[in-house]
């Protein structure tokens, strides 16, 4: 496997940063992950930009530009001959010193690894997913927008632990006045009473790349959808209930904190959300 390090395609065992990073030391960086379906990589620049609107809130200049940014990750799948796959683009602030300081740093290390990806097993976007709430809050906007795709991911990773450790898959996390923000690595969307909704990006939801399309998808079948805060009784009297993100696409959630949704299966809109999310994935794309 060949990985992009800052300008250079190399062997996977030869891909290496300096334990002197920012990235390793402090989770000083950005990142995103990326999905490419029949040699075609979907809302490559949707990611891009947001890979620019997370940099810039945490004053990190990127060292390619979009065009740049889109050649590096178009060229690590074909040097992989990847034509399925997830990309994950990683740029750190670089090298420095034992501080917290970014003065020195530098310059950021880009990383791009093209590789197979690992999705939920079909089964469970056939019978759905179970989820629980979890102790572990997201991250107070205030502290740090959850619009920036930080390399800061403790808290969804505590999440996830406390959600497997009691036999859940996935975790539902709440912000801090206990509305719900996401899940640790997608969004999450309701259906009542024939209205989509999902949590505002102040809710501590990320802006997901997924959720967009969705939204758009939403837009197409007539279905009206609004950003609202959500409680977990919205989740548990809901009558449809998914999540979606880059990994995991769209898929059916049929359980939240031991209550079933709707009647305990994947429902009708939910699968016409993943039959139009798979549809668009394959005509929407920039060709490697
Ligand atoms: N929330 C979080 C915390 C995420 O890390 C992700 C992406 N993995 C998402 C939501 C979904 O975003 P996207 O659809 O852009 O993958």
């Amino acid at each position: 496997m060949k990985i992009y390090l800052n300008g250079d395609l190399v062997e996977k065992e030869k891909a290496m940063v300096s334990v002197f990073d920012h990235g390793l030391l402090y989770g000083d960086g950005v990142f995103e992950g990326i999905r490419l379906y029949d040699g075609c990589v979907f809302k490559l620049d949707e990611h891009l930009e947001r890979l620019e609107y997370s940099a810039k809130a945490i004053l990190l200049d990127l060292p390619l530009d979009r065009q740049q940014m889109a050649e590096a990750v178009c060229d690590t799948c074909r040097a992989n001959n990847l034509s399925n796959g997830y990309v994950r683009l990683v740029v750190t602030r670089g090298v420095g010193h034992l501080g917290l300081t970014p003065d020195g740093c530098g310059p950021p290390s880009v990383i791009i690894i093209a590789d197979d990806i690992q999705l939920y097993p079909e089964e469970l976007y056939e019978n759905g997913l179970k989820i629980i709430s979890v102790p572990t809050r997201r991250i107070n906007a205030s502290a740090l927008p959850p619009a920036v795709k930080s390399l800061n991911y403790l808290n969804n990773i505590l999440a996830k632990i406390e959600a497997k450790k009691v036999g859940f898959q996935e975790a539902l996390m709440l912000n801090d006045k206990g509305e719900i923000a996401e899940c640790t690595g997608d969004n999450v969307f309701v259906l009542s009473k024939g209205v989509l909704y999902t949590p505002p990006l102040d809710a501590g939801s990320l802006r997901g790349i997924t959720r967009g399309a969705v939204m758009d998808i939403a837009q197409d079948l007539g279905i009206p959808c609004r950003e609202q805060a959500l409680t977990r009784y919205d989740l548990w009297t809901a009558e449809e209930c998914f999540l979606t993100g880059t990994a995991a696409e769209v898929i059916p959630c049929v359980e939240v904190d031991h209550r079933t949704v709707g009647n305990g299966q994947p429902g009708q809109m939910t699968q016409k959300f993943i039959d139009k999310f798979r549809q668009n994935v394959r005509q929407d794309g920039v060709k490697i």
